[in-house]
């Protein structure tokens, strides 16, 4: 990927309007770029500082009548006049007054996106990892359907110690395990299949969270449970049908 291409997709990457693919190839582009890596980074300060600074240091009130007040009076031009009515624009009802509307509109609106982001994030974090898995040729770091060599090793490299079960009889061989860096967590990963498919389990420390019971979800072709137990985040996902993957989960789950 060039750097204008990926330049113009930086913005869509933050707001996560990309899908895996294009989001894998220009976080890998930006891994090997520093004048991209520093754009993502400016783009990625300026939304932080939008959510956590604007939001919170709100206009003292009457200010945008001051503004008003003190500005010469002008009627904005017809076109540019909203179609909504706002309390604001009936103060002095400037260009400017107007602007501001706008950045505060264009504030609520992001905050917006952002609620419940968290969960989203991960969400992508964990179907990226996924992808990678199954294209970057490191599905596993330990190839053993073995689990007492899979959750040793697992156990020597991360703070998280996911159970590692034998599931052949149920459908589910274990393949074996790799660790990964998903969402900004050092995370442990299971590997399994079914059929043909490969279900990739996530497991990463979330000390002190409350327990949440496994739910699904379903994004861009692939099925995902997640749940939280004993201070251990859990994904599971795969594009096996969503039934055989809260199958699976339950499973996996009734050991955690
Ligand atoms: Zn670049």
């Amino acid at each position: 990927m060039e750097c204008d291409r990926a330049t113009g997709l930086l913005s869509p990457l933050v707001d996560s309007a990309l899908g895996p693919i294009a989001r894998w190839q220009v976080r890998r582009h930006v891994a090997g770029c520093d004048a991209c890596a520093e754009k993502l980074e400016e783009l990625r300060a300026m939304r932080a500082a939008i959510r956590t600074k604007l939001i919170f240091h709100r206009a003292p009130p009457g200010l945008a009548a001051r503004i008003g007040a003190a500005l010469p009076r002008e009627a904005p031009p017809e076109a540019s006049r909203p179609w909504f009515r706002l309390p604001v624009f009936s103060f002095g009802g400037t260009g400017l007054v107007g602007a501001l509307a706008g950045v505060a509109l264009t504030v609520l609106v992001m905050s917006g996106q952002g609620m419940g982001g968290g969960h989203s994030e991960a969400m992508q974090a964990v179907i990226g990892s996924h992808i990678r898995s199954l294209q970057a040729e490191h599905l596993t770091d330990v190839l053993t359907s073995d689990q007492h060599t899979v959750k040793p090793w697992l156990s020597a490299r991360l703070d998280v110690s996911p159970p590692v079960l034998e599931l052949k009889d149920q459908g589910f061989p274990l393949v074996g395990g790799r660790q990964d860096y998903v969402d900004g967590h050092p995370t442990a990963v299971v590997v399994y299949r079914h059929a043909k498919h490969v279900i990739n389990l996530l497991a990463w420390a979330s000390p002190g969270a409350a327990n949440e019971p496994p739910r699904d979800e379903s994004r861009q072709g692939f099925n995902v449970v997640t749940w939280r137990r004993n201070g251990i985040t859990y994904y599971a996902v795969s594009d096996v049908e969503a039934d055989q993957l809260a199958e699976f989960a339950k499973l996996v789950a009734q050991a955690t």
